[in-house]
């Protein structure tokens, strides 16, 4: 049996439908027989509307209370998803990034993983569980959340997969993988099938938005395969694999337009 960790970002989560459509594909992946941890975001603009109601009480919060705010959007998704699974008949439960072992440095709003001790998630899993958790979020040794930065729920995923020796690590997003340039506005661009984590840092250097920087290297350090795709299709993205691995020894692929 597999162990996929499969991450869906904001725009996957935007509302109460996605849900229920990204629940779907979850439980359809389960079903093929594999194991499933899902890392989620807050849906939608959630952290960017709790940001602004801080912002209009205060203009310079105090740290430790605005990532206990930030660390409440993605509680939301991932109960709700966690509820959207078990309406289509498959088990499912949902965690903070404490319950699920992100221990972190203390530096609000920009910590660092020290360490993830994902016990209660392979229980989970073990019970047949999907494990849903909290992206961005951890917590300091006093006890307090913490959250990553913005875009931390990448840098989640791939902790959490290292951390559970997963067979590959699924980025959800709205298109189809890696462009040649953003698909959303250059029509001719081109999706990039396979890229090594060394391509893809360089364009995450140059300001390209695909995956936080701070993903990819720990990917890369961990020789975690990546693979980046759309939640809107079941098209194979891009993927981002350890030299000399062949793709085809991934679970869950979809179907490849062009394998090379
Ligand atoms: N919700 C957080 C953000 O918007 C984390 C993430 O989406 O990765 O930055
Ligand atoms: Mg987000």
């Amino acid at each position: 049996m597999a162990l996929i960790v499969q991450k869906y970002g904001g725009s996957s989560v935007a509302d109460t439908d996605s849900i229920k459509r990204v629940a779907k594909r979850i439980v359809e992946t389960r079903r093929a027989g594999n194991d499933v941890a899902v890392v989620v975001s807050a849906m939608g603009d959630t952290t960017d509307d709790l940001i602004d109601q801080a912002m209009s009480i205060d203009s310079n919060p105090p740290a430790r209370e605005m990532d206990m705010l930030m660390t409440a959007g993605e509680r939301i998704s991932m109960s709700l998803l966690a509820m959207a699974i078990h309406a289509v008949g498959a088990k499912a439960a949902s965690f903070t990034g404490s319950q699920a072992g992100f221990m972190t440095d203390a530096r609000f709003g920009a910590a660092h993983i020290k360490s993830v001790r994902p016990d209660r998630i392979r229980r989970a899993l073990d019970s047949g569980h999907v494990a849903i958790v909290a992206g961005f979020q951890g917590i300091n040794e006093g006890g307090d959340p913490t959250t990553l930065g913005r875009g931390g729920s990448d840098t989640s995923a791939v902790a959490l997969a290292v951390a559970l020796d997963a067979d590959v690590c699924e980025i959800y997003t709205d298109v189809d993988g890696v462009f040649t340039a953003d698909p959303r506005i250059v029509p001719t661009a081109r999706r990039i099938p396979r890229i090594s984590y060394d391509e893809i840092l360089e364009m995450a250097s140059c300001g390209s938005k695909v995956l936080a920087l701070r993903c990819v290297e720990y990917a890369q350090r961990f020789g975690m395969p990546l693979h980046v795709r759309s939640s809107f299709s079941h098209r194979s993205g891009t993927l981002v694999l350890p030299d000399g691995m062949d793709p085809r020894t991934l679970p869950n692929v979809g179907t490849f337009s062009s394998m090379d």
